[in-house]
């Protein structure tokens, strides 16, 4: 009799996968959680009433809208554009996956940065997507003129996050345009998860472009991780595309309590403002006292600063944090691993972290 392989039930392409690693989400009373790059403030209030609006009488009994229409019009009016320039799904990682799905399955390789989100590399895995990955600089910024030779031999597309994660370092929207330029055959993907807090973004070269597709999250700058929102911005005939293939594989992305709170936080500008503005200031403090004591900080457009200190060890200071009950992000990764990615929370949080820091650097 043969054995039974339970392997061999899978798929094959299952066995070769290599999941995405989110940041832990731990139960540890009084934790400092700088490691996953939420927001501190909460959603604005509106965003409570209106799930609880939605909620109401026999809301949940009837499906979602399927076009999430009002909340598409929401977004695309905020940015100046029409809802068919806008594509919403279940947070903006299920947007990206459709848009790697929907774009970048060529025979040529998709080029992204070395150092950048490490979950494009996992959906180029999951759907077969031959990646090459093109050299940060030495300052681990983005090397325009690497992409620009590597993209003349052809690619299925360009994939990056502006500003760059884990570093927080931004480019200008002229170095964006040169990467439109340089791939005009195929889709230039820009995730902007973290533009709000200093960005620029390239919504303002959606007309120009037919080959360039913005993503944006509310994850982020509004506070709403737990919603799961994410969308797109582009050209019509690109969100015409992505919508085919979520209409292959889910109608309905976002429930009714997810539409109606991200609406509502779109809608809640002064919130908005307020809560990205503290971030941005606190973000600034921080850097400065990171920086005495000891460490070397990357410039950041982003809720997060990409540090690595002068004389320890980086994932040994992760760990030694964490029984402070202190968490950051460490990425044990080629040419990162010995940064620490430390999200920048409340004026309380940072000083925990930082006296933290002090008693671990003591020892
Ligand atoms: C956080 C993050 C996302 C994922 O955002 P969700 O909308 O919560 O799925 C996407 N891209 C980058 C670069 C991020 O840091």
């Amino acid at each position: 009799m043969t054995r039974f392989d339970p392997q061999a039930l899978l798929s094959p392409r299952v066995n070769a996968l290599k999941p995405y690693v989110p940041g832990e989400q731990p139960r540890i009373e009084g934790l400092v959680k700088l490691n996953t790059n939420e927001n501190p403030y909460p959603p604005s209030p509106a965003v409570i009433t209106a799930i609880h609006d939605a909620a109401k009488d026999h809301g949940l009994a009837l499906y979602p809208d399927p076009e999430s229409t009002d909340l598409r019009r929401a977004i695309a009016a905020r940015a100046g554009l029409t809802p068919e320039h806008v594509f919403v799904g279940n947070g903006s990682d299920e947007v990206l996956a459709l848009a790697f799905y929907a774009f970048f399955q060529q025979a040529a390789p998709l080029l992204m940065p070395d150092v950048s989100y490490t979950f494009y590399r996992v959906y180029g895995r999951l759907f077969g997507i031959e990646v090459d990955l093109v050299p940060v600089d030495a300052g681990l910024r983005i090397d325009l003129s690497a992409f620009e030779s590597r993209a003349a031999q052809d690619c299925a597309g360009i994939v990056l996050a502006n500003p760059n994660a884990p570093t927080g370092c931004g480019l200008p929207l002229s170095d964006i345009e040169r990467l439109l330029e340089a791939c005009p055959q195929r889709v230039v993907l820009v995730d902007e998860a973290y533009v709000d807090f200093g960005g620029e973004s390239a919504i303002a070269l959606i007309d120009k472009y037919p080959n360039l597709l913005v993503v944006q999250t509310l994850s982020k700058s509004r506070s709403l991780a737990g919603l799961r929102v994410g969308f797109v911005l582009s050209q019509p005939h690109l969100i015409a595309a992505l919508a085919r293939v979520k209409n292959s594989f889910n109608s309905y992305p976002l429930d009714r309590l997810a539409q109606a709170g991200a609406k509502a936080a779109i809608s809640d500008e002064a919130w908005f403002e307020k809560t990205r503005q503290a971030v941005i200031d606190t973000r600034e403090g921080l850097t400065l006292a990171l920086e005495d004591l000891g460490f070397e900080v990357l410039p950041s457009q982003a809720n997060f600063l990409f540090a690595r200190h002068r004389g320890r060890d980086a994932a040994d200071l992760a760990a030694r944090l964490r029984q402070q009950a202190v968490l950051v992000r460490h990425f044990a990764e080629p040419r990162i691993d010995q940064f620490l990615r430390i999200t920048v929370g409340t004026r309380d949080q940072c000083t925990r972290l930082q006296e933290a820091l002090r008693k671990v650097l003591a020892t």
